[in-house]
């Protein structure tokens, strides 16, 4: 056995051991969701319907704001049955939790049972709210779960890159894992990032696409290899952009698996599995896809909507048809390859402000831009669209070492028809793309924010 095996086989053991002594209620419930993974489709939405119910009546019982919005839509709480009932409710918004914090939440929550916890960020300014600290094991049983069907197993070490360095947890302590200290990354210090990497040897990369594409681009162009026996790599917080996945796999060529979370949620929201289907967990969580709008109704699949999530299981405050700022595409409810029946979605796209405005008022999915511009990845590293003016998008560019000017003309052309002539583009050459306070990089810029202009 070599070495790197044989610690591996020590880790491992020495993590069950932990894991069975101080998280024994977070094994329990990995064991009872993995036990599910085979079950139909309709036992597993019977179990979502009676959580939602319950969750549902508690929310209406005891909770003023829920009580007040069910009353005025008229709604009773024995009247949610099933998912597919939700739409009768309105939704949850970010501007709802900043202004009715106090009245979400639950009047017979224990003050112990309340953990404090701001929303990320990456759409604004941060939000308060409470996490329910009784499901702590289950959102420990769900990340393991859903990092499963990547093929990680608990005891895999990983570096993740999204974050700053901080001290680790016991499961990270335990593993080897560790937060990649961001700077090394930002300053594209190879000698030392190299050094830090082959010194934990991860199993597995975690973290935005934006820190991957930098990692890789370094692996890619460093005067010595960068010596990893990586098994997969697991992307979250942003979408994988084509040029990125191209980089990943040029530099690694490895697996590379999705990851979809919010800190507002109990457990994890969904996971590309090995079949490359983004699977829906349906143990904690409730997710819609609704059309949006008056009417509003289910999206029927490979129809495009935005994501719409009720958690099940936090009882300190709820949140029943919270909106996330994303859209995605309803997906076919067959039998997935991988052998899982936990439904899935048909893709994740961008968050739902990223369009582009022209001064005639068309809007334009950043998403559309971007298929355009990974067209060209050859020729850049990275890039940003940034709109300061209304009539003026500038492509910020960092360009590969042998390309010319004459890339300009080659970006505009391929933006061009889709912005149309009230819009002026300009590429700007630049030797980096500024990072931001939060940890995402947007793909698109725009001041005001498209979050603030609500
Ligand atoms: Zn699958």
């Amino acid at each position: 056995m070599t070495r790197p095996a044989r610690a591996h086989l020590v880790r491992s053991v020495l993590f069950q051991a932990a894991v069975r002594l101080f998280r024994a209620s977070a094994l329990q419930e990995f064991r009872a969701l993995r036990a599910l993974e085979r079950a139909s489709p309709a036992h597993l939405a019977a179990r979502q319907d009676a959580r939602l119910r319950a969750i549902v009546r508690w929310a209406y019982d005891t909770v003023p704001y829920y009580r007040r919005v069910m009353d005025e839509a008229g709604v009773p709480p024995g009247e949610i049955r099933t998912a597919a009932d939700l739409l009768r409710l309105p939704v949850l918004t970010r501007r709802d939790l900043k202004v009715s914090l106090e009245d979400l939440v639950s009047r017979s929550a224990r003050r112990r049972d309340l953990a404090s916890t701001e929303t990320s960020g990456a759409t604004g300014v941060p939000v308060r709210f409470y996490r329910d600290r009784r499901t702590f094991p289950f959102d420990q049983a769900s990340l393991w779960q859903t990092l499963a069907w990547a093929g990680v197993s608990p005891s895999d070490t990983m570096a993740v890159l999204r974050g700053n360095a901080r001290p680790g947890t016991l499961w990270y302590r335990m593993t080897g894992s560790m937060y990649f200290p961001a700077e090394l990354l930002f300053n594209q210090d190879a000698a030392a990032t190299f050094a830090l990497l082959e010194r934990i040897q991860p199993d597995f990369l975690y973290g935005h696409p934006s820190r991957l594409h930098m990692l890789a681009r370094m692996a890619l162009t460093a005067d010595r290899p960068l010596r990893l026996d990586l098994q997969r790599i697991i992307y979250t917080g942003e979408q994988m952009r084509e040029e990125t996945r191209g980089l990943l796999s040029q530099a690694f060529g490895v697996p590379i698996f999705g990851r979809y979370g919010c800190k507002e949620f109990s457990g994890a929201v969904a996971q590309t599995c090995a079949a490359e289907r983004w699977h829906i967990t349906t143990e904690g969580l409730v997710v819609e896809i609704g059309t949006g709008g008056p009417g509003e109704r289910a999206a029927a699949p490979a129809e495009r909507g935005r994501v719409i999530v009720t958690d099940l299981r936090n009882r300190v405050m709820p949140f029943i048809r919270y909106e996330m700022a994303d859209l995605a595409v309803a997906g076919n409810q067959g039998p997935c390859p991988c052998g899982c029946t936990w439904p899935v979605l048909g893709a994740l796209e961008g968050r739902a402000a990223e369009y582009v405005e022209t001064p005639t008022g068309r809007q334009v999915p950043c998403s559309m831009l971007q298929r355009r511009m990974s067209r060209h990845a050859d020729l850049l590293w990275e890039y940003q669209l940034r709109q300061e003016r209304p009539d003026e998008l500038e492509i910020w560019v960092v360009p590969r070492d042998h390309v010319g000017p004459e890339m300009a003309d080659v970006l505009v052309a391929e933006v061009r028809d889709l912005l149309g002539p009230s819009m002026a583009v300009r590429v700007v050459p630049v030797a980096a793309i500024p990072r931001e306070s939060s940890e995402k990089q947007p793909v698109l810029k725009t001041r005001p924010a498209p979050a603030e202009r609500t």
